[in-house]
């Protein structure tokens, strides 16, 4: 029998957990310790989680993205790629890892080379397989078992988790962490604890450890004798919910992902202020089709008609990367290529979104609300590109509608310029997550300088009343979608500076 240990931890997300600890390694060595028996092993168990997750996305797609993962499936039972990987690791020692990188980089060469126009289509499939499989096999992502786990690591990026069927993830614990990041947003979304703070994290939990994660109380309890696991499991309770204030404030929701519609509609929100498109881009070997984001969009407006549906343009960031999109490793990410900025420098991913977004928009009360703006001709370029997308579909007769456009203030630059950018969008949403982050110049992903990353801090409060002030007099109203929206002392303040509204997780409603 091991030792019961209990731990103190620091609170991101309270509710309480029981199960066993999935441990999720980071700066995984791919030349480590595995005889090829066992990297042949590993890469067959990888195929075989993308070809479940291919066709379990199969069953809920229209006929033609229906067929496009019909034709990816194919391609990881082929023996011209995956074959290849193999005879790679036995004959050359790679790992599993590099086996797929290198199979994908010289399978695609062929095909390219193809006089097939056919098969040269196909070698951007295998590319984005490959990227996919060697994310997963070198740990950039993770493999979650069968059986719901506890996700514990000395940090975990939210992307590897972001596509996790609710219920597969118990609960999380990290040694590095926020309350205010991404993966603590997640957790709120999952509706599960999260707690984080726990040095030396790997010495004290190993994989297939029983943990209690109680995120009321923030402690953590490895290995607890045989009846207080029990009485743990009996009692795995929801988080404690606090009686909402009345304040006659309207409160929307936040959701990343379709799953969540049910929950919404039974909490009563207004509306969906916030949808974090970025669920649809992950986990995938490529960027969903047109087609696909229509489905989801839809399914999300439909859904909440009459109610409004603010969905949110992809928002690239330092800890949200989707595998198919090579982008270079910048010394400083939070502060590089993300939100809008990554849109408009990838022209087509951004028009195929808008043009799905312009198509979902028929449905019902759909709005689209734009990440990460610093400046006006972002706002600008936006619109000419929603211009080009409606062209476009017009030119194809299909029927859209052009919705409201909306900018998130989460930028020192998006405050100051408030008045002019006011003049030009339909409403506001301030993100108070990367706004404080930038305001006061701290990392909001970042568990040492957490005590720094202070939402509360007098400084946010006047970024938002400039911000709402500007709105106000221009005629458009402001919405708050970050996690400040959730601090009850904070939600006060916020009314009492003239927010319109608050958007906040489901849970949270
Ligand atoms: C924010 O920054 O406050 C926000 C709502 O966006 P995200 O947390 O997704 O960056
Ligand atoms: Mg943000």
């Amino acid at each position: 029998m091991k030792n019961v240990e209990k731990y103190e931890c620091r609170k991101a997300q309270g509710g309480f957990a029981a199960g066993s600890v999935f441990l999720l390694r980071t700066g995984y060595e791919e030349h480590s310790l595995r005889s090829e028996k066992a990297e042949e092993e590993r890469l067959e168990e990888a195929v075989e989680t993308l070809i479940q997750r291919l066709s379990f996305r199969r069953e809920r797609s229209e006929r033609v993205a229906a067929e496009l993962i019909d034709a990816e499936i194919m391609i990881l039972k082929d023996e011209f790629f995956i074959g290849y990987a193999k005879t790679l690791i036995r004959e050359e020692g790679l790992s599993a890892a590099e086996a797929v990188k290198k199979a994908g980089t010289e399978a695609c060469e062929k095909l390219c080379e193809s006089d097939d126009e056919m098969l040269r289509e196909r070698s951007a499939d295998v590319r984005g397989l490959a990227e996919t499989l060697h994310s997963l096999l070198s740990g950039r992502e993770v493999l979650l078992p069968e059986t719901p786990c506890i996700l514990v690591g000395e940090s975990i990026s939210p992307g590897s988790v972001l596509m996790t069927e609710p219920g597969r993830i118990l609960g999380i614990l990290t040694e590095t962490g926020s309350r205010t990041s991404h993966l603590s947003i997640l957790a709120e979304h999952y509706g599960v604890p999260y707690l984080y703070g726990l040095e030396d994290l790997t010495k004290k939990i190993g994989d297939g450890d029983f943990l209690i994660l109680d995120g009321e109380e923030g402690i953590v309890t490895v290995n607890p004798d045989e009846s207080a696991r029990e009485e743990a499991l009996r009692h795995r309770k929801a988080p404690q919910k606090k009686a909402p204030e009345k304040t006659g404030i309207k409160v929307y929701a936040n959701i990343a992902g379709t799953k969540e519609l049910d929950a919404v509609l039974k909490a009563g929100a207004r509306g969906i202020g916030l949808v974090r498109s970025e669920f649809l881009f992950f986990n995938r070997p490529k960027a969903p089709t047109e087609e696909e984001q229509v489905a989801a969009y839809q399914e999300i407006v439909s859904a909440m008609e009459p109610k409004e549906a603010v969905i949110r343009l992809l928002d690239i960031g330092p800890d949200k990367h989707p595998v198919w999109l090579p982008m270079k490793d910048e010394a400083n990410p939070a502060m590089g290529l993300r939100g809008i900025r990554v849109l408009l420098t990838n022209k087509d991913l951004l028009r195929t979104q808008l043009k799905a977004l312009l198509r979902a928009a028929v449905a019902g009360n759909l709005k689209i609300l734009i990440p990460m703006v610093t400046s006006l001709w972002e706002l600008d370029e936006t619109k000419k590109e929603i211009e080009t997308a409606a062209a476009e579909l017009s030119a194809r007769g299909i029927p859209f509608r052009i919705p409201e456009l909306g900018v998130m203030i989460e930028t020192p630059a998006a405050v100051m310029l408030a008045p002019e950018l006011a003049e030009k969008a339909a409403f506001f949403s301030i993100g108070t997550n990367d706004l404080t982050q930038f305001t006061l110049a701290v990392d909001r992903e970042t568990e040492d300088t957490d005590p720094a990353y202070d939402p509360c801090h007098e400084a946010v409060f006047k970024m938002i009343a400039l911000t709402v002030n500007a709105a106000h007099a221009a005629g458009i109203p402001v919405t708050v979608c970050g996690e400040l929206a959730v601090i009850p002392e904070a939600a006060g303040r916020l009314i009492a500076l003239g927010v319109d509204a608050l958007s906040v997780p489901v849970g949270r409603i």
